[in-house]
């Protein structure tokens, strides 16, 4: 699904930056694989080649097979509009729209009629569990609703990756959790998952963790640590966002 072959990304400054050193990366379909680092560390830059926004300086970068690289900027737009789902920190929600609205707008620049867009649209909020919510505003809503309706409106377009920027680093304990489960069972639907954050706790709920420091990117393998002593996955996750 993502392959980064010798990926990185330096700004060129004066002075240059190299926030994301070059990096082999893959990702299958159906990965639920979580990206923790401290704030600076490089989180961003992954994201935003991830997810088409930036396009790296150095090496190449498959999304399903095709090299992102080669294409035109007009290709790279739909090509992101296509596969890729993005969930952000701040729900970014019209508060004066209600929640149908909110996700029946995204596919305003889709060639679907407007029944086809409501239909669509409440088949969305109804996966994330906000059926009963259809006609509310974003302002009478929890935050754990307000991050469920920007994932509907995400999933609508029926994108092959979710990218998730701190999705839940606005929300509270029940409300972060909440929005995890939902996250973990679009995974167990077959969703590509891949979510960014500085939370540890967050991080473990991964099932591959990456971190980042420094622009470096590690995978922590499942078979680190024991109890023996050694590190363990969840210690290495809370070591790096720290
Ligand atoms: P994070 O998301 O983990 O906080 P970023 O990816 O935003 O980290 O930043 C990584 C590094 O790249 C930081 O040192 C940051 O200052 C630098 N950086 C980010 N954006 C730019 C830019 N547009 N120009 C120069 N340096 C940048």
């Amino acid at each position: 699904m993502i392959e980064f072959r010798g990926v990185g990304l330096t700004y060129p400054g004066p002075p240059p930056v190299t926030a994301f050193r070059p990096c082999e990366l893959t990702i299958n379909r159906g990965d639920f694989v979580t990206v923790v680092g401290p704030s600076g560390s490089g989180k961003s830059t992954f994201l935003n080649i991830a997810g088409l926004l930036d396009a790296p300086t150095t090496g190449s970068y498959l999304l399903d097979g095709i090299d992102t690289g080669a294409l035109k900027d007009s290709e790279r737009t739909a090509l992101r509009g296509r596969r890729i789902g993005f969930v952000f920190q701040s729900f970014h929600l019209m508060q004066h729209r209600s929640a149908r609205e909110n996700v029946a707008l995204a596919m305003l620049y889709g060639a679907a009629p407007r029944a086809d867009r409501v239909r669509r649209a409440d088949e969305a909020l109804r996966r994330v569990g906000l059926a009963h919510r259809l006609d509310a505003l974003p302002s009478r809503m929890s935050g754990g609703e307000r991050q469920r309706v920007a994932i509907a409106r995400a999933l609508v377009a029926r994108p092959s990756l979710l990218l998730c920027d701190e999705p839940t680093g606005n929300l509270d304990s029940s409300n972060a959790d909440t929005v995890l489960r939902l996250l973990e069972a679009l995974h167990s639907d077959g969703m590509t998952v891949v979510l960014i954050t500085h939370d540890a706790e967050v991080a473990a709920r991964g099932v591959r963790t990456i971190t980042i420091r420094d622009g470096v990117l590690r995978e922590l393998r499942a078979d680190e640590g024991d109890e023996h002593g050694r590190r363990t996955r969840a210690d290495e996750a809370q070591e790096s966002a720290e």
